[in-house]
């Protein structure tokens, strides 16, 4: 659906849509940035049913956008917005998601496309966009853990908002706006209120997401409200959360001209301007994306600060687990430590939610302590999703254990890939079989033979079922497997120099302001070079896939013994599924990187 781009830059007015949806004229919608923008497709007939690109500006009464969307059979789409930052996403983007690969997906049950469901697109139109006041945050620095940097420097405003004088005396100038950049979770909101909790000083705090669906003129006005309650409580806090939603580049991408946002935008750069740095009242904002702000808003005067907050490392895993763990019973057999180890790529929230999950699970199972079986199964869960019923035995299942143990195998038997935790024929979430991986620790640099590793063990699931139950007999469960595959084998191509081409960057991560990357991945190579791009993309792929399936040729007894077991037990863990290899085949001992604690 969603394929085209910058063709609708033609915009239509909202009332201009409804009287074409009335006559029946709208073929397709695609909602974006929470449904506050939507690329229709219309058909015009008077010229002979041309198909038109049309920009609208929705003002947020979409629940009945979307039933009426439905009932009249108009094909539509939500696409939520990627949140990662392009610091943080160019590497996670080469690693699989956490530490789950190799999933059997079943693909038809992914295709429910959100209508109904928890999505954004329920938000819209709920008027929440009013600011907070919280006279006491209870919140202090001890309660943020793991961001040990950001802490020590804005450790300054707290001195600043209790003992202004130490400063102005001295001629200092004291920062007015002071901007958090990191991905979600990782305590952006937890610490702007820890800053006033240290402080003992009120927080006021808005979303920008909130100001942008409001109707022209409201957004200003809340923001000289908040301003001037803020000046009424001083010395106090601002937070503004998702200032990108306000604070992007005005007159960028499709969205550019957004009249309610840019006059929001105005509006709180002149109330910066307007007040004396040593009025007590130090606003902090926090976004994502600090590369698609306006370059106003980070004029010295304004956010001239900005405070890196990094997803945690393993050892801020554990002091986040440790600060959550406070008020939680746990038993003697859970070790922090190791849930820390376990839990690559989780942010401070994800830990929180999970140290919850498995407090609730706790309560549930009628037990008075958490223990490690309890934690186990809530990363399984918070990682990929609620437990389902097992398939009763037969060809699905078969199918499914040797796709699985594909992978398993292939994993345990390269030397570069990350070794099995373990193999499961439960589902979870949408998958149907899984096979875990022990992640290596937070890698930023991943070699060649790495991923090349990668490659092989997600096609380990398809080749075990081609070679195994042959050319005609292969399924869908594959999809999931085989996208990662590609994007894996592209971007060795295209961004990591690691194939014939030769080290060169051939894809520009040009930042597009308003859709998000994938939209717009303008390509600056000429038609030879992408053709000799995708015939090397194939190239590895075909070299991974023989690779895959020779291992499944060589260790075809093998394969049907542990695919007995697994049918058997459901699960098979990872030194036992290595102990068996090993009476086989030659186990390679893999080098993981263990970090220090
Ligand atoms: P952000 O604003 O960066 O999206 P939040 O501050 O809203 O993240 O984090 C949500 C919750 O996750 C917090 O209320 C807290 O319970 C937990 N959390 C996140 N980061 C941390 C952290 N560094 N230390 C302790 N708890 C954290
Ligand atoms: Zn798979």
């Amino acid at each position: 659906m969603a394929t085209g781009n910058n063709t609708a830059s033609t915009r239509m007015t909202y009332g201009r849509f409804l009287e074409y949806l009335d006559a029946g004229r709208v073929t397709t919608v695609d909602l974006f940035d929470s449904g506050r923008t939507a690329i229709v497709e219309a058909v015009d007939p008077d010229l002979d049913n041309r198909v038109q690109r049309l920009r609208v500006d929705l003002p947020g009464n979409a629940p009945e956008l979307i039933s009426r969307f439905r009932n009249e059979g108009i094909s539509f789409d939500i696409h939520t917005p990627r949140n990662d930052a392009a610091v943080w996403g160019w590497l996670g983007n080469l690693l699989f998601p956490l530490m789950l690969i190799g999933g059997l997906f079943l693909l038809f049950r992914r295709s429910n496309n959100m209508p109904g469901g928890p999505g954004q697109a329920m938000n819209f139109g709920k008027s929440r966009a009013r600011f907070q006041m919280e006279a006491k945050t209870g919140v202090m620095f001890d309660d943020v853990a793991g961001i040990e940097e950001a802490k020590e420097e804005l450790q300054e405003v707290v001195t600043f908002l209790k003992k202004p004088e130490k400063f102005t005396a001295v001629g200092a100038k004291i920062p007015k706006g002071v901007l958090l950049v990191g991905p979600p979770g990782t305590g952006k909101t937890l610490l702007a209120k820890a800053i006033a909790g240290e402080a003992g000083v009120p927080f006021f705090s808005i979303s920008g997401s909130e100001f942008v669906e409001m109707f022209v003129g409201v957004g200003a006005s809340r923001v000289r409200d908040l301003f001037r309650k803020a000046k009424e409580n001083a010395p106090c806090i601002i937070f503004i959360d998702e200032i990108d939603a306000v604070g992007r580049q005005r007159g960028a991408g499709i969205g550019g001209g957004n009249d309610e946002r840019e006059q929001t935008l105005n509006q709180l750069l002149t109330e910066m301007d307007g007040f004396e740095g040593n009025t007590g009242i130090i606003i902090i904002a926090a976004t994502n994306r600090a590369d698609v702000l306006d370059s106003a808003l980070l004029r010295p005067g304004r956010f001239d600060r900005q405070v890196l907050v990094d997803p945690p490392d393993v050892k801020g895993r554990l002091a986040v687990l440790q600060v959550h763990a406070r008020n939680k019973k746990l038993s003697s057999d859970v070790s922090l430590e190791s849930i820390a180890r376990r839990t690559p790529g989780f942010s401070g929230a994800d830990l929180a939610n999970l140290l919850n999950e498995a407090a609730i699970l706790t309560a549930r199972r009628r037990k008075d302590e958490t223990g490690m079986a309890e934690i186990n199964d809530s990363i399984d869960r918070v990682v990929a999703g609620m437990e389902g019923t097992p398939l009763v035995d037969g060809k699905s299942k078969r199918l499914i254990a040797y796709h699985e143990i594909g992978h398993a195998l292939v994993g345990t038997l390269l030397k570069h890939h990350d070794p099995v935790q373990k193999v499961t024929l439960i589902p979870r979430g949408q998958a149907q079989g899984l096979t875990w991986f022990m992640p290596s620790e937070d890698q930023s640099l991943i070699s060649r033979a790495q991923i090349l590793a990668r490659i092989t063990g997600a096609l380990g699931g398809r080749a075990a079922e081609q070679v195994i139950f042959g050319d005609a007999e292969v399924t869908t469960g594959a999809g999931n497997d085989l996208q990662q595959v590609t994007g894996m084998a592209r971007q060795m191509v295209t961004r990591f120099g690691m194939s014939d081409l030769g080290p060169m960057s051939l894809e520009s991560q040009s930042g597009e302001v308003f859709l998000g990357r994938d939209w717009t991945t303008r390509s600056e190579y000429s038609e030879e070079i992408a053709s000799r791009i995708d015939a090397q993309v194939r190239t590895i792929v075909e070299h991974c896939y023989d690779d895959a399936c020779r291992l499944m040729r060589e260790n075809r007894a093998l394969i049907d013994r542990v695919v007995d077991l697994l049918i058997e037990k459901e699960t098979i863990d990872g030194d036992e599924f290595r102990q068996i290899v090993a009476e086989y085949a030659n186990v390679p001992e893999k080098e993981q990187f263990i970090p220090q604690l």
